[in-house]
């Protein structure tokens, strides 16, 4: 039976039943505890620990889904991978142990007409009801039902608390000659006999982050069936990497190579195949490779997979070309990796010819290394020199450790992460805004009413000086703080206002030069006296005016930045996400996620494609709405953590060309930025490019 076959057939007969069939997640969860999805279980994580209610009582999927926890294992067995799909049925609050059971049974033994003599489970050791279920009910003979551990049968959570419980397994057995030998656990075994290919599990408690746990007051059914694995058994084949989802993408391996596959080249070919879906579909779902997060995860395994290919001598630009079978077998069922495939086959290709040229010399490094260590007493391989392979030759830290380890040489990770730690402090120098400038706590903890602002309606007001802050040595007022203010604080990007402010008591003024936001809401301006003796006290009223030229000048180069980063992705393509953003009065800066130098030709269009917008003078509207709102209109909210919390959100849109989630200051029309200009196109990190503009007068 063939794959596309099982998943029609597993999605048809729980929608037959009543469960309702919904898409796959995306690989990124919507969950900032989750690097990856990695179960059928993750969309639905909420409603199983009871803080979101169901909206259907039982629901189906076939899920997409990614792990690196077995990495080690992937294609060197027959079912290890870090892409895999997963078909699952779900209850929430519905059926429970005995209806989980009976469905997949019927549908294993019926349906898809596997012999019953050749199903075997496993169960909890203390879950008499399952195993009363599988006997009674369904009359499974004892022998074949097996009573297993915590190691065994239990699930989850997924992160560091959540839903969880026993589970049962459902088994295939190959046949008693398959079994490692005399001593064979059976289920409970690593060998080829036993295929596990269902696991039902009986979400009833919630771990807690201390490792407790608390019954769910609704008791949930949660399952999984991997569906390389069973079409592998259905197949009749004894490894995942034989059965037809993947045969298309092997085969081309084996006929890029300029030699016969041997047999030790297997595990080599299999982890090709494996990391490469699971660079394609990652990519598909818009991660794109950088220093962290999925981006590394994803840029660590098409690493590993250039490297086995230069194992099996593929020549240069072979991996690109796998793109096209994983196309063929996977399109249907996730068009995701259609409209992504042009994409997908430019970052493979840039990333191989990137990383194959610094591969050898860094490998050749390490090799000179791992020898004069290895007749040393202590095997380990020092942290600095891993970091030099990284930084230097773009090794993954896991990569080196692997390499390593093939020697018996372990490596030192925290000599790792001290030489990386000290790298971030020496650029941190360089960064856009240095965050770590400013108060000490205890100036921040005194006044702890926030500074109303009032600066998208005013540049000028009126205001009581709530709080002074001294310089260090006590000589002259540094910091003022007023219950409201026109000036705009440094955030989001943009630069603090400058202007003046008249101490109304005393007729004297002083500068303001910039302006910060501290955590609890409060303003501090930082001033400069204008003249001497103005000795600014609590209390007194002041008369706020904000530099209005310089202000306009910042609106307008903010207002472009939005056009900029719209005009972006319509150009180079949604996968274009604000990494970092200046704006300053003379000139904008924009960082985005984006895996190749721009073109002239692109830059040129982007640049028209703004100013269209400029010349159409479309009206500019900020609009306060709560956060789901503001999303479900499509407004774009990159750094969603900056909202998280907030009730209300402020919407910044131009004409229907750009929607962004913005707290900063703006022009009213788009003419008024008069001519954009990008100035600069640069890398900034691996993944991440720079434009720099200017706008209006400052383009001229
Ligand atoms: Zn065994
Ligand atoms: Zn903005």
């Amino acid at each position: 039976m063939q794959a596309d076959k099982l998943r029609r057939l597993y999605l048809d007969y729980f929608a037959e039943r009543g469960h309702k069939r919904l898409p796959s997640a995306s690989l990124v969860p919507n969950d900032p505890t989750l690097l990856f999805t990695s179960a059928g279980m993750v969309q639905f994580k909420e409603i199983f620990w009871g803080r979101v209610e169901p909206r259907f009582p039982t629901a189906t999927t076939c899920q997409k889904c990614f792990r690196t926890t077995d990495i080690e294992n992937v294609g060197v067995t027959a079912y290890h991978h870090t892409f895999f799909e997963m078909l699952g049925n779900f209850s929430f609050g519905d059926y429970f142990k005995e209806g989980a059971i009976e469905l997949a049974w019927e549908f294993l033994t019926r349906e898809l007409a596997i012999p019953v003599e050749r199903l075997w489970v496993s169960v909890h050791e203390e879950d008499e009801e399952a195993y009363a279920i599988w006997r009674d009910l369904i009359g499974l003979p004892t022998e074949r039902i097996v009573r297993l551990g915590k190691k065994h049968n239990w699930w989850g959570p997924v992160g560091n608390a959540g839903p969880c419980g026993p589970d049962s397994e459902i088994f295939y057995d190959t046949g008693a000659d398959k079994a490692c030998g005399p001593d064979c656990q059976g289920v409970a075994c690593d060998c080829d006999r036993f295929s596990e290919i269902w696991n039902l599990v009986f979400m009833q408690y919630a771990a807690n982050q201390d490792g407790s746990l608390t019954p769910l007051k609704r008791k949930n059914i949660d399952t999984g069936m991997g569906l390389e694995r069973t079409a592998a058994v259905l197949q009749g084949v004894e490894s995942d990497f034989e059965i037809d989802l993947f045969r298309p993408i092997t085969e081309a391996i084996e006929a890029a190579m300029p030699r016969a596959l041997a047999p030790e080249d297997r595990p080599q070919r299999n982890v090709i195949a494996d990391h490469i879906r699971g660079v394609a579909m990652l990519l598909a779902d818009g991660v794109l490779p950088s220093n962290e997060k999925q981006g590394y995860v994803l840029r660590r395994i098409l690493r590993r997979a250039i490297r086995a290919g230069e194992r099996l001598e593929l020549p240069s630009g072979t991996l690109n070309r796998l793109v096209e079978p994983i196309v063929v077998v996977l399109g249907e069922t996730y068009p995701e990796v259609v409209s992504a495939r042009a994409l997908i086959e430019r970052i493979i290709a840039r990333e191989e010819e990137t990383f194959r040229k610094t591969l050898r010399s860094g490998e050749h490094r390490l090799q000179r290394a791992l020898e004069g260590i290895l007749p040393s007493e202590e095997k380990v391989l020092p942290g600095e020199l891993a970091f030099e392979l990284y930084d230097t030759y773009g090794f993954p830290l896991e990569m080196t450790k692997e390499i390593a380890a093939e020697h018996g040489i372990a490596l030192d990770v925290d000599g790792f992460q001290r030489a990386m730690a000290k790298q971030k402090e020496r650029s941190r120098k360089n960064s856009i805004i240095d965050f770590s400038e400013g108060l000490a706590v205890r100036d921040v903890v005194k006044s702890a009413k926030p500074t109303r602002f009032l600066g998208y309606e005013a540049t000028e007001a009126d205001a009581e000086i709530v709080e002074v802050i001294m310089k260090g040595d006590g000589s002259a007022p540094e910091y003022l703080v007023f219950d409201q203010t026109p000036f705009y604080a440094e955030g989001g990007g943009q630069i603090s206002d400058t202007g003046t402010i008249e101490d109304l008591s005393q007729g004297c003024q002083v500068r303001v030069v910039e302006v910060k936001k501290r955590p609890n809401g409060t303003f501090h301006h930082r001033i400069t006296p204008e003249e001497k003796g103005c000795s600014l006290n609590i209390g007194e009223r002041c008369r706020l005016i904000v530099d209005g030229e310089r202000r306009k000048r910042i609106a307008r180069n903010h207002t472009a930045t939005h056009l900029l980063h719209a005009a972006l992705r319509r150009v180079l393509g949604e996968h274009v996400v604000q990494a970092g953003s200046f704006v300053s009065d003379e000139e904008l800066r924009f960082d985005f996620s984006h895996f190749e130098r721009m073109s002239t030709e692109e830059i040129a269009r982007v640049e028209d494609v703004a100013n269209a917008v400029i010349r159409d003078d479309l009206p500019v509207e900020t609009r306060e709405m709560p956060l789901d709102e503001a999303k479900r209109s499509g407004a774009m909210a990159h750094f969603e953590e900056e909202y998280k919390g907030k009730e209300r959100v402020r919407v910044v849109s131009v004409g229907e060309f750009s929607r962004e989630l913005c707290g900063g200051t703006h022009v009213a029309r788009s003419g008024e930025i008069g001519f954009v200009k990008i100035v600069s196109e640069e890398s900034v990190a691996a993944g991440t490019r720079r434009i720099r503009a200017v706008t209006g007068v400052g383009s001229d």
